[in-house]
Order: C-alpha cells, then structure tokens, then sequence
C-alpha cells in the first residue's frame, strides 16, 4: 500500500505498516511479555538515537542480549553466547546501509512532501532488521507447501458468487465499503460476465504460536499484497552480510533462503498480459495519490520491463475515471492506452474511494476484459469474514476435494468465530486478551485488542444492533519473543521482537488451464513485541528475512 498518505501509519496490504513503528515507545528493558503496552504515538518519543551510528554503544547491548547460536525453536536468537562486538555491530550496520542505499533498498522519507509522488527525491533506507531472524525449516517448508493450496481455494472461492454474497450477507448492511465492493461484485454476476484468464498475487501471513508449536495463518492478502521488491532486497542484504560476517557471528549465509519474489510476480504478470494477448497492450499499476513504497513497486516494473518487455503505466482511480474507457468489444482504453493487466496497489481501503469518481473507476475496470489482479470475486474472497467462514466445519469440502489438503489448510487455521456465537463472545468478554476482533479491512490498524475487545462486545450486546456482523473474532496468537536489532532512520535499535512469516504465491489460469501456481517467494516482518500490529502509530516492525534452523 499506500504508505501513500500522509504519515505511512496506515499500514496498509501494501505498506506493511512499517512505517508506524517509527513512533516506537520507550523500551527500557528486555520483557518477556508480547502483550500490549502503553503506546507513544509521537516521533519526539523514539529513544532510536541512543543508538546512533558513530555513537553506537553495543558492548552493553550485546551483552544483554546474549545472542545465542542455532537455537531451533521459532524466534530464538540465532548466535548462541556469542556476545556481538559493539564495533563489529557498527560495522555491520555501516556496510548494511551502504548496501542499501547502493541497492534500491527505499522508501519515501516522510520528512520529505515530495517523496510520496516523485521518485528520486526524499528517499530512505527501509527499515529492517540488521539479521535474519531464526526460523524453523520445518515450519518454513510447510508455509511453503500450502501456498499453491490456498491459491486454488481462493479462486475455487471466487467462482461461487453466491457463497461470497451470502457469507458477507450481515456484514453489507452494517459495513458501507464492503457493501459497495459487493454491489460491485453483484453486478458482474448479473451481467454473467466470466473471467476466464485469472491472476492472483497473493500473500498468506503467519505466526508461529509459541506455546502450540503451531504455524497459524493471520490473513491471506489477494489485494495489494506489498514488499515484494524490497523483501528480495532485504534477504540478499542478509546474505551479503552474512557472507562477509558470517564467520564472526557463527552464522552461514545458505541458510537464508533465495527470494525470487520481484522475479515471479513479474513473470506471472508478464504471462497474463501474453494470454491477454495485444502486443500493444500495457499493463496497468492502479496506485494511491501518493505513494512513498513506490520503490517496492517500481522493482516490480523495472523486471517486468527488462526482463519481459511489458512495459507499465501507474493510474489511480480518479485518472481512471477521468481517462478510461470501455469498448464494446471489452477492450479497456486509458488515456487511448489499450490495457491488458490491471494490477492493484490502491483500492483495498475505504480512503481510496474519497468520491464516486473513484467507485466508477473501479466498476468500469471490472466490466472490461482486462485481466484484473484481484478481480472483484477474488479480492472479496480474501476478506476476513470469508477467512473465518473458510474455517468453519465442512466448508473446505465445498471447494476442494483433496482431503490431504483440506487436512493441511486446516491445520493452519487459528480459532475464527463470527460473534453471533454467544459462547466465544462470552469467553472474549472474560478473557479478552486471548482473542483479536477484526472488522473487514485491509492495511492495518484497525483490529482491536485487549481490554478493547471486551468494552466493544459489550457495547454491541447493550446496542443490540447487527453491527456485530461487521467484525470476526480471531484466536491471538503468541509467537516466541528474542531479542532483534532494528535499523530505522540509520539509526539501530534493539529490542524484543516478534515476527510474522508472509508467503508470496502466484496464481494464472486460462479457463481450464492452469498456467502458474507457485510459492513466490517471501516476506518476514519483525516488530518490537509491546505492539499489538505492525504498522500503526505504536509498532515497530521492519522487513527482516529468514534464517533456517
Ligand atoms: P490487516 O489486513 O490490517 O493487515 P491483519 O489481520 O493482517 O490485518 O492484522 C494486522 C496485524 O495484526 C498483523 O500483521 C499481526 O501483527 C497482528 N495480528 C493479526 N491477527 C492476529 C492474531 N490472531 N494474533 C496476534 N496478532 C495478530
Ligand atoms: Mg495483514
């Protein structure tokens, strides 16, 4: 997304909300507690310079964290009582953001007003963690597995309108966005249009809960899915440093595995637009009014471009509905540019549709023969009250019939209710800090936590109105908590963290057939483990990579 506005605190599908943590509390020491603490929305507050390069200190850091080597478990530190030199840390440091800065490694620096329209201006490292963070092969492979599992089930999903108009019945009357996504969708399905070429970038998110040893799925993102581009960046800035590091810090750079991310979503795009099939034809980024994760973008064009010649324009909704235009045949011009793939990183949020010029916009693309990524069906497929109705008891069944998959998928479903179920809402109540409610958006930010939880159910029953339907319940997930450097801003950071495994996959078929259903690759996202999400004020995640154990 959209670190487009204003202040990359929206963590949208795309920003990964990165960027909030920038505001990152005061932690003084190391807890073990991945619950929520007070949070310290404001930049005034970040103790990052403490830790500046030049003035770095990392002995006591060090020390403190007492990194330890090849550690198994999810989460633990990868070094084993190895105490990290403070001048070795500033070295590593030193030469990561050269790299980075060297490599394309970018985000728009907010500080900047420009930098979220014009490339090349106000541009700053991402931030990231300084090493891979550990993970476990096994669960690493089973992510991995499912991927082309859940591609399949979502566009087996997206052909059953009726499943997805009657899942999201409740919610359309007291959710306005999800109620103008589905009138969209309604449309279609009158006008019995059918999308024969269909390509879904996908991105399935994970934690590994701690105490069940279980890799659980937080959300499967068919919209927007971001940091594709820069998460490839991330691992081969890992393994540069590992193989220049690695025999100080006991760590192998083989270890990390290979992200092809940039790489196969440009493929599977480059592939659409061959099966749309006008060589004059361009593909289309639908993009929000300013952007500062162009640079996650601009990778992806770049491939696309060099490797396969596609070339791409960047439109956002309004320019969409000012310049395009629809054909009889189908055929979607804009600006008099025949488009063959539309590819959203806008549009997921209801601040991307300010006006009905943006909703038209949407609409007209969905009616063309332009390959949309998502469709309609395929982006409503992958809200979180289809999420949770996918978990529920012999609804797999409906859509695949491998029972080895369903056995798969299911294992990594956490608890999901909808909170019509009187009990789970009454144990919600009573120990709220175990569950996560979840209204039907994307980007981060708007889930409830703690103490939250329970005030809002218990305002809903006093209300008594259907505004339940506009949210899910969500087991919360504990993942393991270890110690992590954080680099934002130039500025390294240490702290208790926790991380979430995102799994790329990439899904194009042609009526019956099947032309691309891969695993593409990966994102780690790692943050201090006082924040309840990612992005938002409070957070501090980074993009991080994978070291197998
Ligand atoms: P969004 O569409 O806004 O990204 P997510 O469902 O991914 O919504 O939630 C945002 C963030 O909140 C996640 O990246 C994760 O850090 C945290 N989160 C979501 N669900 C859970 C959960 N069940 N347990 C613990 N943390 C969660
Ligand atoms: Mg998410």
């Amino acid at each position: 997304m959209g670190v487009g506005h204003s202040s990359l605190s929206s963590c949208s599908v795309d920003s990964l909300c990165i960027t909030a943590f920038i505001a990152q509390p005061k932690t003084t020491s190391f807890s073990n507690s991945n619950r929520q603490k007070p949070l310290f929305p404001t930049k005034k507050q970040s103790p990052f310079a403490v830790l500046k390069i030049g003035t770095l200190n990392c002995a006591r850091v060090a020390g403190e964290m007492e990194i330890k080597k090849g550690i198994a478990a999810a989460g633990k530190p990868i070094v084993d009582r190895h105490v990290i030199d403070d001048g070795l840390i500033q070295k590593i440091v030193y030469d990561a953001l050269v790299w980075i800065s060297l490599h394309g490694l970018l985000v728009g620096d907010r500080n900047d007003q420009r930098s979220g329209k014009l490339p090349g201006v106000g541009m700053v490292h991402a931030p990231i963690a300084l090493l891979p963070t550990s993970f476990p092969e096994s669960y690493w492979k089973q992510a991995c597995e499912l991927a082309p599992i859940f591609n399949e089930l979502i566009d087996r999903v997206s052909l059953d309108g009726k499943f997805l108009q009657d899942s999201l019945a409740r919610t359309k009357k007291v959710d306005a966005f999800t109620s103008r996504l589905l009138d969209i969708h309604s449309k279609i399905l009158e006008m019995n249009k059918k999308e024969e070429i269909r390509l879904g970038l996908h991105r399935s998110d994970y934690m590994l809960d701690e105490k069940t040893k279980l890799l659980l799925q937080i959300e499967f993102n068919t919209i927007s899915s971001s940091f594709a581009g820069l998460g490839c960046l991330v691992t081969d800035l890992h393994r540069t440093l590992l193989n220049d590091y690695g025999e100080d810090l006991g760590l192998d750079s083989k270890r990390i595995p290979g992200n092809t991310a940039t790489g196969q979503f440009a493929e599977a795009l480059a592939k659409a637009w061959t099966e749309y099939n006008n060589p004059r034809a361009v593909a289309m980024i639908v993009v929000q009014t300013e952007e500062r994760n162009m640079y996650d973008q601009h990778w992806l064009c770049t491939v696309l471009k060099e490797r396969y010649n596609v070339r791409t324009i960047r439109k956002t909704l309004a320019e969409i509905d000012s310049e395009g235009q629809l054909l009889p045949d189908g055929t979607f011009l804009v600006g008099g540019q025949a488009v063959a793939v539309v590819y959203f990183r806008a549009g997921y949020a209801p601040t991307d549709y300010p006006s009905e010029s943006e909703w038209r916009a949407r609409l007209l693309m969905e009616q063309s023969s332009a390959i949309k990524c998502p469709s309609i069906s395929y982006h409503l497929a992958g809200t979180k009250k289809i999420q949770q109705e996918l978990a529920k008891p012999n609804v797999l069944e409906r859509f695949l019939e491998s029972k080895e998959d369903t056995a798969k998928l299911r294992k990594c479903f956490a608890g999901l209710w909808s909170l019509v179920d009187s009990d789970i809402t009454k144990k919600a109540i009573e120990k709220p800090e175990l569950f996560v409610m979840k209204p039907q958006r994307e980007g981060g930010g708007n889930n409830i936590y703690g103490d939250d939880v329970k005030e809002t159910l218990l305002r809903l029953q006093k209300e008594g109105s259907e505004e339940d339907a506009a949210y899910i319940l969500m087991q919360r997930i504990f993942p393991a908590v270890s110690p992590t450097f954080l680099i934002r801003d130039g500025i390294c950071h240490k702290d208790h963290a926790i991380s979430e495994l995102g799994v790329y996959s990439a899904y194009l078929r042609n009526k019956e057939s099947v032309i691309m259903n891969d695993q593409c690759g990966y994102l780690m996202r790692t943050k201090v483990s006082s924040s309840n999400e990612g992005g938002v004020a409070a957070g501090f995640a980074v993009l991080d990579s994978i070291y197998l154990t």
